[in-house]
């Protein structure tokens, strides 16, 4: 092996010195998510990325070669990273328990998501790793996300590139964005005085329990068509997202959700 390919041996985080305690955890509470990764060499070598940055919480979402010992040669001594890496079928599942997702891409949407410089996004994971887990997701080699996927995030980060040549590779945007999180990680006030202030943001999967019902009540009174939902519930993730509404405000929309389908249902059966 070639030395400088040699990236040491395992450090137990509790050497790492420093930055013990709460501010470790919070680094643990950030994921990286890879989305359908084709090459095994590109989960290793994202695994090294990680590492060098102090991240050590991966999830792979259906990953096509895993594990592989092509994926432990490029993980170069970060091969505890890929040892505890997670398995997971869909990205719903890899997004379990976040209270705030960020996806990557390399291109324009066709309708603009909120996007963040790769700086904003490492504070605001860094801020919201304090109180719950959240998660960077990147996409598969050959076409990144779907617009699907990208509806279960909160925000869009580009790094910014050459216009006409735009894509980094995998582990390259996974570095990048690893190092701004580390960054940040550095800055970062104590949890302490941040969490009374704050109020708890709501998981991703309570979020989309919310699109669900929102989604069902606008059928209820007619104002979606399910054969011909158009953009609307993409327009309306984006607006909901862009707020990042905390658990007590999804709690007071999901209470007016089910007093429409009440009065609804109720206007229905008066024949109106
Ligand atoms: N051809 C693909 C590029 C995929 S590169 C596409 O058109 O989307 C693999 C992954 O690396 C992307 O899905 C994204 O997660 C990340 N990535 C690559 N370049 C990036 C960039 N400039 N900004 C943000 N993420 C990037």
């Amino acid at each position: 092996m070639n030395p400088e390919e040699f990236a040491g041996p395992n450090i137990p985080s509790s050497a790492l010195g420093g930055n013990s305690g709460p501010k470790l955890a919070t680094l643990s509470n950030i994921r990286i998510v890879l989305v359908e990764t084709s090459h095994p060499g590109n989960i290793g070598a994202v695994a090294r990325a990680m590492k060098t940055m102090q991240l050590s919480n991966l999830h792979l979402v259906r990953p096509k070669r895993f594990p592989c010992a092509q994926a432990t040669a490029r993980a170069a001594g970060a091969d505890d990273v890929l040892f505890d890496a997670k398995q997971w079928e869909t990205l719903g599942q890899a997004l379990q328990g976040c209270g705030w997702a960020c996806a990557t891409s390399a291109r324009a949407r066709s309708i603009p998501w909120p996007e963040l410089s790769p700086r904003e996004a490492a504070e605001k994971a860094v801020k919201t790793a304090q109180q719950t887990p959240v998660a960077l997701v990147f996409g598969r080699e050959q076409w990144g996300l779907t617009n699907a996927e990208l509806d279960r995030c909160h925000s869009l980060v580009h790094i910014p590139t050459h216009p006409n040549f735009r894509s980094l590779n995998l582990a390259a945007a996974v570095q990048l964005v690893a190092y701004e999180v580390q960054l940040a990680w550095h800055d970062q006030e104590p949890a302490e005085g941040a969490s009374p202030v704050m109020a708890s943001p709501c998981s991703i999967d309570d979020l989309e329990g919310f699109y669900d019902h929102l989604e069902a009540t606008l059928i209820d009174i007619g104002y979606l068509n399910p054969d011909r939902p158009k953009r609307l519930m993409r327009r309306l993730r984006r607006l909901f997202n862009r707020t990042h509404p905390d658990c007590s405000e999804i709690n007071i929309l999901r209470g007016i959700l089910t007093a429409t389908q009440r009065a609804a249902k109720e206007r229905g059966n008066d024949g109106h």
